[in-house]
């Protein structure tokens, strides 16, 4: 995801170039396929790069833990600034923003870190295999996606989830107030 911008650094202020991106960008272990097309814009201190690129992520769905695909959409701007005066040769003062994308001093523009910022902020918190999965049951674990379970628990409160499954292994015994009053009869 690199390109020399030598010849746009050296055209006049508003100049545009299309840059075409079809690659594959490893994050984490994860293998994304980043697909789409930038513009490039020559501005007076620096490089504009924008436009819609498209990546796929095979994640897990956060309900019912089934592996899926998804589409992640990344909407790019940047500015990335030149290092060395293009005319000159002369180094250029840093930029004022130190997490600013800069260029090398062989004029190329290498996108691969701002893209693998886009796609780690583009990734969903709760990734759904789809928007009404209906997940796991929380006494058995059956896929609910599958069909129901025989467990009596519809309408157990997501927030008694955790405390079931001890009730479930034993570990905790919870006092059943009808039990005892059968006894004292
Ligand atoms: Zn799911
Ligand atoms: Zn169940």
């Amino acid at each position: 995801m690199q390109t020399n911008v030598a010849q746009l650094l050296k055209a006049p202020v508003g100049s545009v170039r299309n840059f075409p991106i079809d690659d594959v960008l490893t994050e984490n272990g994860t293998e994304y396929h980043v697909r789409g097309e930038l513009t490039l814009i020559r501005s007076t201190n620096s490089i504009l790069v924008q436009g819609r690129l498209e990546t796929q992520a095979h994640i897990a769905c956060s309900r019912c833990a089934k592996p899926f695909t998804q589409k992640i959409p990344l909407k790019i701007q940047e500015e990335f600034f030149p290092t060395i005066d293009i005319i000159t040769g002369a180094r250029l003062p840093k930029p004022e923003d130190p997490g600013s994308f800069t260029i090398d001093e062989h004029h190329i523009l290498d996108l691969t870190e701002a893209i693998r910022q886009y796609i780690i902020t583009a990734m969903p918190m709760k990734p759904l295999c789809k928007e009404d999965c209906a997940g796991l049951c929380t006494v058995c674990g059956k896929d609910l996606n599958q069909g129901k379970c025989g467990c009596t628990q519809e309408e157990t409160d997501p927030r008694w989830a955790e405390l079931l499954k001890l009730k479930n292994s034993n570990k905790v015994k919870i006092a059943n107030p009808n039990k005892q009053r059968k006894k004292v009869k």
